[in-house]
């Protein structure tokens, strides 16, 4: 029979051949994690803090920012929270950081940009997510790193923020996992030279779509340009996937290709270790999965990876999923 889609949302996922898949949300304040568990996420794939820094009229202090990353790691019960770091900038405007105007935002001033700019809000931040790390499974990441050269450079802030820590006697998971968001085409690129470094990959679709077609995402007139299933997104994601595989490490996908149905069997055949979406497609998504062989994913996106234009790419999963029972 059946199930309905509240079945669903309640049952792990799990594809027709019996892969067990992580399927996580995509959340905006620690009060959505709550909402999350109970649409069936494995865990938290993005935590979008920024949110916590627009909706204040200062600058959130440290104690503000661990309260909220702890509550979000208490109501995972154990499942991973990914907290990634404030991605202020581009679209995002914070009135009291007096953030410069500029001619081209998306290309601008903008996230671990501002942080390794700014370094004392990074530190406050890394030092709240750190302590909220000692109440659950916390993960950490960076946005829009483009070279080898930021993310060491974050990352040695982050070391030395757990020494100060450690000197303090403060308690936190010393074996925190520590990634980086995929949504800059360079660090796609050279995704192989950052797998050896980094524990983990989270793709960003939403981001990465725009910096290689050079569309802008809020631009209605370059919309028609503006889609995931563009062979040079395919081909960046594939890259990183298999350049985290060659190393033991895994990769996930926050943007909104991760929370769309047609990408799904695609996705598993490239074989995407986590999905991240919003906390209403869990559902729809376990229903999907339920459907597909990994096998035959795997053949098809094979074959997906010959094809020359999205409209293609479209076709062929329309007619793989109307093949399917
Ligand atoms: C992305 O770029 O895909 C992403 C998940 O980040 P945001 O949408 O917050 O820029
Ligand atoms: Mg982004």
């Amino acid at each position: 029979r059946n199930r309905s889609l509240e079945e669903y949302a309640a049952r792990p996922a799990v594809t027709a051949d019996g892969t067990r898949v992580e399927l996580a949300a995509n959340i905006g304040s620690a009060a959505e994690a709550e909402n999350a568990v109970r649409q069936g996420a494995d865990g938290v794939g993005l935590f979008r803090t920024e949110f916590l820094f627009m909706n204040a009229q200062a600058m959130p202090g440290e104690e503000e920012q661990f309260r909220a990353y702890r509550e979000a790691a208490r109501s995972m019960g154990g499942r991973s929270v990914i907290i990634r770091t404030m991605d202020i900038g581009g679209d995002k405007e914070l009135p009291y950081l007096q953030l410069p105007k500029e001619m081209n935002p998306f290309l601008g001033y903008r996230a671990i940009r501002i942080g390794l700019d700014r370094q004392e809000l990074l530190r406050t931040q890394l030092r709240a997510v750190l302590r909220a790390s000692a109440f659950g499974t916390v993960k950490v990441m960076f946005p829009m790193i483009s070279g080898l050269q930021e993310w060491r450079q974050a990352k040695a802030i982050l070391t030395e923020v757990q020494a100060e820590l450690s000197q303090d006697g403060v308690s936190y998971d010393k074996n925190m996992e520590v990634g980086i968001m995929v949504e800059i085409p360079s660090t796609a690129v050279l995704a192989e030279m950052f797998a050896s470094e980094v524990d983990f990959f989270s793709i960003g679709t939403n981001d990465l779509v725009q910096y290689t077609v050079a569309a802008d995402r809020m631009n209605e007139h370059v919309a028609h340009l503006y889609d995931y299933f563009h062979p040079a997104v395919l081909h960046l994601i594939h890259r990183v996937i298999e350049a985290s595989h060659a190393v033991g490490k895994w990769t996930g996908m926050c943007g909104s290709m991760a929370g769309d149905p047609l990408a799904a069997p695609l996705l598993l055949g490239l074989g995407l270790d986590e999905w991240s979406l919003e906390a209403s497609r869990l559902g729809g998504m376990k229903e999907r999965l339920a459907s597909l062989d990994r096998q035959e994913c795997r053949e098809l996106a094979k074959r997906i990876l010959c094809l020359d234009t999205p409209q293609a790419v479209r076709q062929a999963l329309e007619e793989f999923l109307n093949t399917q029972g």
